[in-house]
C-alpha cells in the first residue's frame, strides 16, 4: 500500500492509527500518520516531524502511534554545589521549561548557594508503592484477608522477587479495610529505576496467589492507595518515590549581596505564604514553587512527567539566626529514575549525562541533585518576593 492510500484510508476511517505499521517501517508510519494529521487537522508540523531520536526504539518503548517529537528549549544553572551523602560535588543543572526567567532564577539561587560553600542534602527513604483494591465478603473476612497478608510475608516475598532482580518487597503497611475491601500498601526498593513497572508487575505476582489461596477477589491493580499521580496524605507521611531534604545556612553578607534582602524578610514571605497563606488554602504543599523546578529537570532527564504531581508536595521552611539564613526544603515524594522509563531517551539520557547520574547505582545522587536544585529555585523565588516587599517598603517610606 503506498503512503497515499493509507492517508486515504486513515482520513474514511478504514484503518486504525495503529494499523499503519503492519505495512511500512515505524519511520515511515510516523511520517503518514503526521501527514494525515496534517490533513486532518488543517496544522503544519514541520517543527515535530523534525527530529534526531530513535523513533522505532521510542515506540516499542515510550508510546504509540507516533508522529514525531516534541522540543522544549532547555537551559542550565549552576555551578551548583552539593554536600550530599551520594552527591558530593558541583553540577551544572539540565533544566527544560518554556517559563521565561525560571532557569535565571535558579541559577541565582545555585550562586547563592555555591557562595555559602554548598547545601546539604539527604535521602531519608527509597521505597516504590502499589496498593491493590480486594474485595471480600464482609468486614470480618476483610481483616482475614489482612491476616492472611501479615502471616504470608515471607511467601509474598519470594513470589515478588522472582519477578526482578532489582526490586524487594520490604513490607505490606498499611493494610486498610473500608467495609469488605482491603488495600494493601506494597513497599518496595525498586533500585535506581523509578519502579511503577517493575512493583505492578511483583503485585500482580502476589495477587494471583492470593487468588489461589483465598476466596478474596482482586477489583483494580492499583486502589489508590499507592497513591500514584495525585497528591496525598500518605505520600507525604509515609514517603513515596525519594524522601529527600536540602537546606543551607546562608550568611548575611551574602543574603544582602546575591539575595537583595534579609533573613528576616525571607522568613516572613515564607511564614506568611509557605506556611499560613498553604494552610489557609487547604493547600497540600507549603512551598512556592517545587514544580517549576521538578518539571524542568524532569522533562530534561526523561522522568514520568505526571509524577510532578507528586514533586510538588513538601514544606519549606526558614529561621533568621542572628542575621544569617536557615533555609530548607523538603520532599516526601519524589518518584525519579537513572534506568528504565524515559530515562534511556537519547535527549533525556544526554541531560542525565551532564548531570553525571546515567545509568546504575546513581538514582539518590539525582534525588539529592534535584532537592538542591528545589531549594536554589525556592530560595530565589522567596527572595524575589521578598526584595520586592522591601522595595516597595522603601518606597513607601521615601514617600512618607
Ligand atoms: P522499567 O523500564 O519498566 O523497569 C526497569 C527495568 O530496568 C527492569 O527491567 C529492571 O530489571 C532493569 N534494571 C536494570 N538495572 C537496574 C537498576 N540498577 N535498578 C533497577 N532496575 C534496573 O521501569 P520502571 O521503573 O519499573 O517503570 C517506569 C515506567 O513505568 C515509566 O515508563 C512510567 O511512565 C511507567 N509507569 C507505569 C505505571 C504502571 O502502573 N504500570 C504507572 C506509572 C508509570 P529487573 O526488574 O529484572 O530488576
Amino acid at each position: 500500500m503506498t503512503p497515499k492510500e493509507i492517508i486515504e484510508k486513515l482520513l474514511n476511517s478504514e484503518m486504525k492509527l495503529y494499523e499503519i505499521e503492519k505495512y511500512v517501517s515505524v519511520k515511515e508510519a510516523t511520517d503518514i500518520r503526521r501527514e494525515f494529521i496534517e490533513e486532518y487537522s488543517d496544522a503544519k508540523l514541520d517543527n515535530i516531524g523534525s527530529y534526531t531520536l530513535d523513533i522505532e526504539r521510542a515506540s516499542k518503548r515510550n508510546m504509540e502511534n507516533p508522529i514525531g517529537v516534541l522540543q522544549i528549549p532547555m537551559g542550565i544553572a549552576g555551578p551548583l554545589k552539593i554536600n550530599g551523602e551520594h552527591c558530593n560535588r558541583e553540577v551544572m543543572v539540565p533544566l527544560a521549561t518554556s517559563e521565561g526567567a525560571l532557569v535565571a532564577s535558579i541559577n541565582r539561587g545555585a550562586s547563592t548557594i555555591t557562595a555559602s560553600g554548598g547545601a546539604n542534602a539527604r535521602v531519608i527513604s527509597d521505597i516504590m508503592t502499589r496498593a491493590p483494591a480486594i474485595k471480600t465478603e464482609n468486614a470480618v473476612d476483610a481483616l482475614k484477608i489482612k491476616q492472611w497478608f501479615e502471616n504470608n510475608f515471607n511467601k509474598l516475598k519470594e513470589i515478588a522477587e522472582s519477578t526482578t532482580s532489582h526490586g524487594k518487597l520490604l513490607k505490606i503497611d498499611p493494610i486498610i479495610i473500608v467495609g469488605n475491601y482491603v488495600y494493601p500498601r506494597f513497599v518496595y526498593s525498586t533500585g535506581d529505576s523509578m519502579g511503577m513497572n517493575m512493583v505492578t508487575i511483583a503485585t500482580e505476582k502476589i495477587l494471583d496467589e492470593m487468588t489461589r489461596e483465598t476466596s478474596a477477589i482482586h477489583i483494580a491493580l492499583s486502589g489508590n492507595v499507592c497513591v500514584d499521580k495525585k497528591a496525598a496524605a500518605i505520600n507525604i507521611i509515609e514517603g513515596r518515590g525519594k524522601s529527600v531534604v536540602a537546606d543551607i545556612l546562608i550568611p548575611k553578607e551574602i543574603v544582602n549581596k546575591k539575595l537583595k534582602t534579609t533573613a528576616e524578610g525571607i522568613v516572613e514571605v515564607n511564614t506568611v505564604k509557605n506556611l499560613i497563606g498553604s494552610a489557609a488554602s487547604g493547600s497540600m504543599a507549603y512551598n512556592a514553587h517545587y514544580a517549576n523546578m521538578v518539571a524542568a529537570i524532569f522533562l530534561a532527564t526523561g522522568q514520568d512527567a505526571a509524577h510532578v504531581v507528586e514533586g510538588s508536595l513538601g514544606i519549606t521552611t526558614a529561621e533568621n539566626r542572628n542575621g544569617d539564613l536557615y533555609f530548607s526544603v523538603n520532599l516526601p515524594d519524589l518518584p525519579i529514575a537513572t534506568v528504565g522509563g524515559g530515562t534511556s531517551l537519547e535527549t533525556a539520557n544526554e541531560g542525565l549525562n551532564i548531570l553525571g547520574v546515567a545509568g546504575s547505582n546513581k538514582a539518590l545522587e539525582l534525588a539529592e541533585i534535584v532537592a538542591t536544585t528545589v531549594l536554589a529555585g525556592e530560595l530565589s523565588l522567596i527572595a524575589a518576593l521578598s526584595a520586592g516587599h522591601l522595595a516597595r517598603a522603601h518606597q513607601e517610606l521615601g514617600r512618607g
